[in-house]
């Protein structure tokens, strides 16, 4: 499995390019959102010869969203995304303009929710959905367990966990969710953020303090 990471918009957001042997590939949290972000993702997709099939979202911030509709126009890919974060879609474009100057155009609808199914499936490649709310009500983590390696989103970053704060948000949730359903696939795997830089489960088990202080029963959750 092949993965190139972009960072795009005014938030910094990783954007996965993912591929196999196939030559389909996903595209794991589309950011980009302006035509020079656009125009850098296609021309990497056609120099690689890649076949976009699907759109594929960790959860529904705006920051991680809003190339979706280019992706759509442009390739005709499918969008996955839990219908728990559709809240986050419709109100994707307000969200940006609050943070940044500049007009982006709106989310198209889900065509897959991810809280149908357990599984994506590109190529030969499979990627199995780990549930892991918290950061929003329908974020998910997504693992390919060949080869140890997992797209975190905004759950858990590099010695660091996503904001709980947000409407939807939920500091409890996110917790468990890291807790029982990411630390215990063991410390060989990778992670890859939403943001900043990858990482391995080991390594946050050992140096995360978010992470550390709950394991080691110094906060209650
Ligand atoms: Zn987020």
């Amino acid at each position: 499995m092949n993965i190139v990471k972009f960072v795009f918009n005014p938030l910094q957001e990783n954007t996965f390019v993912v591929w196999d042997e196939s030559l389909e590939c996903i595209i794991i949290d589309a950011g980009n959102a302006s035509a020079e972000e656009h125009d850098r993702l296609a021309a990497f997709i056609a120099e690689q010869k890649l076949k976009p099939v699907m759109a594929v979202n960790t959860h529904g911030h705006f920051d991680h969203i809003l190339g979706v509709k280019f992706l759509k126009d442009k390739y005709g890919v499918k969008f996955a995304l839990s219908a728990k974060d559709d809240y986050l879609r419709t109100t994707a474009t307000e969200s940006f303009s609050m943070f940044c100057s500049g007009k982006v155009e709106s989310v198209p609808e889900i065509d897959i929710d991810l809280e149908t199914i357990d599984s994506i499936h590109f190529g030969n490649t499979e990627l199995k959905i780990i549930r892991t709310p918290g950061h929003t009500p329908g974020g998910v983590c997504l693992l390919h367990q060949q080869s140890q390696q997992m797209f975190t989103g905004d759950t858990l970053f590099r010695e660091s966990i996503g904001r709980s704060d947000l409407p939807g948000g939920d500091y409890s949730t996110l917790m468990h969710s890291i807790l029982e359903n990411l630390i215990p696939l063991g410390d060989e795997i990778t992670i890859y953020p939403g943001h900043s830089e990858k990482s391995t489960i080991g390594h946050e088990s050992l140096y995360n303090p978010f992470v550390v202080e709950a394991i080691n029963g110094e906060i209650r959750f």
